[in-house]
């Protein structure tokens, strides 16, 4: 890990979180949740932007959704998980660290749940379930975003993959990490959105709507 990372990791866990007696049980199980400088990025942005109408595509076991209920009280979080065992840890989790009333499951693919939120407007949607499918998320979901709303997207550099793709090996990963190119020229490309890609931890792009270049 980068001597600097490395720092500002140790740094922020000087105090660690109530959640974080999760990253341990994670780790071991190798769920995926987000890095821990990413997470102190988006939970600031929450902050700045006064973000109350939350969008999660990617539950896992709740982690990064409880993360941005704890920043306020009047934020509510809604997220998609379709993998059943995710959704019964993260129903465990959500009940344990008392976030039942902030956080709502919809439970399913989200390629095929949009009418379970259709009827409501979010000031933030973040993206971090399937990398391969994120622009399809981005495309399905953003017209329930608000004007000036936010777009945050996890894994944009996947692995050091999509700066360099020459070393990967797997025509399976090969093929995600293309996808992950792809939608990051779109996304740049995008006039209905101004971008932000960040080198942070696995990447991270912040996308505000409407602010057309
Ligand atoms: N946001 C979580 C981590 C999510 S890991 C955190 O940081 O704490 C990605 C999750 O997305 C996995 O649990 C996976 O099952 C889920 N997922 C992948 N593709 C999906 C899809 N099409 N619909 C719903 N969930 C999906
Ligand atoms: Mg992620």
């Amino acid at each position: 890990m980068d001597k600097n990372e490395n720092y500002l990791i140790n740094l922020s866990q000087k105090h660690p979180h109530e959640l974080e007696a999760l990253r341990p049980y994670a780790e071991e199980n190798n769920v995926p949740i987000i890095h821990p400088l990413s997470l102190d990025m988006i939970k600031q942005l929450i902050r700045i932007h006064h973000s109350k109408q939350i969008l999660e595509i990617g539950t896992a076991i709740g982690y990064s959704a409880m993360h941005f209920a704890s920043v306020n009280q009047d934020i509510q979080v809604w997220t998609i998980e379709r993998d059943e065992t995710m959704q019964a840890t993260a129903k465990e989790n959500l009940a344990n660290f008392s976030y039942g009333s902030q956080v709502h499951m919809i439970k399913g693919d989200a390629r095929e749940t949009f009418e379970d939120v259709q009827d409501k407007t979010f000031d933030m949607i973040f993206i971090d379930a399937a990398k391969a499918q994120s622009q399809k998320f981005f495309e399905l979901y953003t017209p329930l975003l608000k004007e000036g709303g936010l777009v945050i997207i996890d894994n944009i550099l996947y692995h050091d993959f999509v700066a360099d793709i020459d070393v990967v090996r797997s025509r399976n990963v090969k093929q995600m990490v293309k996808k992950i190119q792809k939608f990051n020229t779109w996304l740049n490309d995008n006039p209905h959105f101004e971008t932000n890609f960040l080198d942070i931890e696995d990447g991270l792009a912040i996308a505000i709507k409407g602010e057309s270049k």
